[in-house]
C-alpha cells in the first residue's frame, strides 16, 4: 500500500470511525518503549494508542495494520468494558497471541477493507490537508 506513515494511520482510522472517535493515536513515549520494547503498538483503556514508529519501520510492518489492530482493542472495550475484557483475556489463555481478543485484532489486520479493495476510501492525504486547513482557519 503506497503512502506515508501518517496517511496509512489515517486510512485505518477512516476504516473504523467509531473506534477512531473514541481514541487518539500518537508515538509511543520513552517509558512505553522501555516497558514494551517488542510491541509495535500499545492501547490504553483511556483511549490512547501509541505506535512504536522505529520498530514499525525497521520491521517493515504497515502502520495502518498496527493502527487497525489497536483500534479493534478500542472497540472490544467499547463493546465489553475494560474489566470484563481484561478478565476474559486473563482467563482465556496464558499465551498472549492465543487470547480471543488478540485473535480478533490479528484477523482484522488481514481482512482490512483497504486490503480487500472493496470500498472506495477517501484520499487520507486530502483529509489530513483538510484537517490542517481547518486548524489554521480556527487559529485566526
Ligand atoms: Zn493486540
Amino acid at each position: 500500500m503506497p503512502g506515508s506513515f501518517e496517511s496509512k494511520v489515517a486510512t485505518a482510522q477512516i476504516e473504523r470511525p467509531r473506534e477512531a472517535a473514541a481514541s487518539s493515536v500518537r508515538s509511543m513515549n520513552a517509558l512505553e518503549r522501555l516497558l514494551l520494547p517488542q510491541a509495535a503498538g500499545v492501547f490504553w483503556p483511556w483511549g490512547r494508542i501509541g505506535l512504536n514508529r522505529p520498530l514499525i519501520e525497521q520491521s517493515g510492518l504497515d502502520p495502518g495494520d498496527v493502527t487497525a489492530h489497536e483500534l479493534v482493542h478500542v472497540g472490544q472495550q467499547q463493546r465489553e468494558g475494560f474489566v470484563p475484557t481484561l478478565l476474559r483475556d486473563l482467563l482465556a489463555s496464558r499465551e498472549y497471541l492465543a487470547r480471543p481478543h488478540e485473535q480478533e485484532a490479528l484477523e482484522a489486520e488481514v481482512t482490512r477493507p483497504v486490503r480487500r479493495g472493496d470500498i472506495p476510501l477517501p484520499d487520507p492525504n486530502a483529509l489530513i490537508r483538510g484537517a490542517l486547513r481547518k486548524q489554521v482557519t480556527r487559529g485566526r
